[in-house]
Order: structure tokens, then sequence, then C-alpha cells
């Protein structure tokens, strides 16, 4: 790689980019994200660039050589911790996080840099810095992908790999400079690919806190609060507006339900709605989809390979049936009554379908509750009871 810029002008562009940087992001993390892995990114931005400014004054005063390269590389340990912290929390905001952990291996290079005065050495101190950076990077690129197994984000592919390619540049610059020799990156050029490797990090954080907040958008505008279900907006989003031959629609509604709040309370009747979505979710085949259609009403769309329907509404039915509350009450009892419809050549319409199934389910009601009705053959299942 080659490049036109001399030493003195990167330092320069490094320090202006960091301090650009914390002053963004501190801006959003003060304006919008409320994310503390922002605020961790701005300080270290800062930090990072305090230690740089520093170490420019130490070339210029030797007789503060020592103590601002001892701060110099303490501030650098710490930068890099920092950022490293801020894509930790970033990855997970619920993970148990200890602030001052940052401090401990700054607290361990200025003891080491008082005791062996390794700071005075400049390759010692690039060594030191890049090392750290190596470590640090990689180990957080782990991190940002094993969280992926609970949080599938697009944007984590992009943080690990750039932060693993900011690993990778480290130990390189790590290597040349303990060896003084400089094959692969000149300095410049390392420090020109550092500049980038914060910039994408930089944007990349935003990018994180955005994708994650489309999500919880998405969560909210499609699932139901209490039972954790798909709500009526989603059923129809999901569900093709025209079925193919043999999709059944199933209403669900529970019988005396108003009853059943009268006598335990409303927060009872919470509770039982939230055991009974689990038990249904659980009786129904994966390639099913069950909704709260709201209130005591729920609906389940059931593609035709599932097969025979009744059978899977009777199966529900008896499931419900057949449930025990006793952390609420022991002698709660619940049923449903289900109404089913299929879609056919003349009748593909997913509304019309429903229709047909709200009906059925009208005639479950009349019927005696407790019981399962088919709009295709307008006949009563009989209820097994018990
Ligand atoms: P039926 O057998 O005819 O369906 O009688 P029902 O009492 O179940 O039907 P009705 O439509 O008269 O009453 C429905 C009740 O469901 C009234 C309402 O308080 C209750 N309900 C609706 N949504 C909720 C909810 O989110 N939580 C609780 N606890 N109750 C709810
Ligand atoms: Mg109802
Ligand atoms: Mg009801």
């Amino acid at each position: 790689m080659a490049t036109e810029l001399d030493l003195p002008t990167v330092l320069f562009l490094q320090k202006t980019s960091y301090i650009a940087g914390a002053v963004t992001l501190g801006y959003l993390r003060l304006s919008f994200s409320g994310e503390r892995g922002v605020g961790l990114l701005a300080a270290s931005f800062l930090i990072l660039a305090a230690g740089s400014t520093l170490a420019g004054y130490a070339e210029l005063y030797p007789a503060l050589y020592g103590v601002l390269s001892l701060i110099n590389i303490a501030f650098g340990v710490l930068g890099y911790c920092l950022l490293s912290a801020a894509f930790v929390l970033v990855s997970k905001p619920k993970r148990k996080f200890h602030p001052w952990l940052v401090f401990v291996p700054m607290l361990g290079i200025l003891f080491a840099g008082l005791v062996t005065q390794l700071h005075l050495n400049n390759t010692y101190r690039a060594v030191t810095f890049t090392s750290l950076g190596f470590l640090a990077f990689a180990a957080t690129a782990v991190v940002v992908m094993r969280d992926a197994r609970r949080e599938p984000l697009p944007i984590r592919k992009l943080v690990a790999g750039t932060l693993a390619a900011t690993s990778l540049l480290s130990l390189a610059m790590a290597i040349e400079f303990c060896f003084n020799t400089f094959p692969i990156l000149g300095v410049v050029d390392g420090f020109s690919l550092m500049i980038i490797s914060k910039f994408v990090l930089a944007v990349s954080i935003v990018i994180f806190i955005s994708e994650r907040q489309q999500t919880e958008i998405r969560q909210l505008a499609n699932r139901d609060p209490l039972t954790g279900l798909y709500n009526r907006r989603a059923f129809g989003e999901i569900v093709p507006s025209s079925l193919q031959e043999g999709d059944a629609i199933l209403f669900l509604d529970i019988d005396h339900f108003k009853q059943l709040n009268d006598h335990f309370g409303h927060a009872a009747g919470d509770q039982v709605l939230v055991m009974m979505a689990q038990a249904i979710q659980s009786t129904t085949p994966s390639s099913a989809l069950l909704a709260r259609q709201g209130g005591e009403e729920f609906v389940v769309f059931l593609p035709a390979e599932v097969g025979d329907a009744k059978l899977h509404a009777e199966r529900i039915r008896k499931t419900v049936a057949d449930l025990h509350f006793p952390a609420i009450a022991s002698e709660i009892k619940v049923t449903i009554s289900v109404g089913i419809a299929r879609a056919s050549r003349q009748r593909a319409g997913l509304s019309e379908v429903c229709r047909q199934a709200d009906r059925a389910l009208y005639l479950a009601k009349t019927g005696g509750r407790n019981r399962v009705c088919d709009a295709d053959h307008n006949t009563l299942q009989q209820a097994s009871f018990g």
C-alpha cells in the first residue's frame, strides 16, 4: 500500500478524526440513543485523542518525556479497553458490566511502566499498545458474534469483521514494531488503516442501535404484549389474502370468560390467557400460525399440508379443557369453542374463510360451547367432555 501522506499529517488526521468521532457519538448518546455503549465509544475516542496529543508534546518537551510518554501509553490502553467495552455492552446491553474493570489494564501498565520504565522506549510502547489492540479487538469480535445466537442482527457481521481486521492490523503492526522492520505496512499506512477502521466502527455502532430499535418496533407492532403471540395485524400480514385449497382457519373463543374474570379477578384472567396461549401454541403444528385476534379470541391458520383441520381443532380444544391452573386457583376450569372453515376453489379469500369460521364459532357457542363446529359440514363435533 502506498500513500502520499507523511507521519505528522496522519497523526493530525488521527487526532482530529478521534475528536470529531467523540463529539458526534457524545451528541448521539445525549440526544436520543440512551445507549451506554455509545457513550463509552465517545469516551474512548476522546482518551485516544488525548493520548496521541500527549505523545506529540512528549517529543516537543524532552524534560517531560518520561511522564508524558507514560500517560500516553496509559491513555492508549484505557482508550482501547473503553472501545472494547463499548461494543461488548452494545452487543448485549443487559450484560453484567463492572465499569472499574476497564481501568485494570491501564493500572497494570502504569505499574509496569513505573517498575520497568518500558514507556521510555518507543518500540516497547508501540509493541505494548498494538499487542493489546490485537487481543482486545479479537476478543470483542468473538463476543459480538457469540451474542448473535440470542440477537441475530445483520450488522454484527460488519462489526465483528471490522474488529477482526483491526485486530490483525494491530498484530501486523506489533510484529513490525517488534522487529523494527516494516515489510507489510509502513507506519503511515498502518495508522491510516487504523483511522479508517475506527471510522467504520463509529458508524457501525450507530447502525447497530438503529437495527435493534427497528427490530423492537417490529416486535411491538406485530406481537400481542400479554401473550407474546402474533396480533391480528401481523396475522393479516403474514397469512396470504388468497388461500390454497384445503388451508383452514380456526376461530377460538374462551367460554364464559367474563364469569372467570368476575370470580377470580382480571389479573387471574390475564394469567389464564397467557397459559392458554402457551398450551395452544405447543399443540399447533409448527407450520401453523396462531394469533390473538383480540380479547379472549384466537385465530389459527392451518396450511393444507398439516392434514385434517378438525383433528387439530379437537386436539386444541381438549388441551385447553385439560389445563389446570394451580398457581392461580385450583378450581379454575377453562373451555373453548372452535369454528373451522376451509378454503376451496370457489372460496379462497382469507376474509371470506374467516367469516365462515366465525359463523361456525357462533354455531359452536349456541350448540352448547366446549365444542368444535365445522362450517363445511355445518355439523357440531360432539365434545368428549373431560
Ligand atoms: P362466551 O362463552 O359467550 O364467549 O362468553 P364470554 O364471557 O367469554 O364472552 P364475552 O364476550 O361476554 O366476554 C368476554 C370477556 O373477556 C370480557 C372481557 O372482560 C374479557 N377479556 C377480554 N380481553 C381480556 C384480557 O386481556 N384480559 C382479561 N383478564 N380479560 C379479558
Ligand atoms: Mg369473545
Ligand atoms: Mg368468550
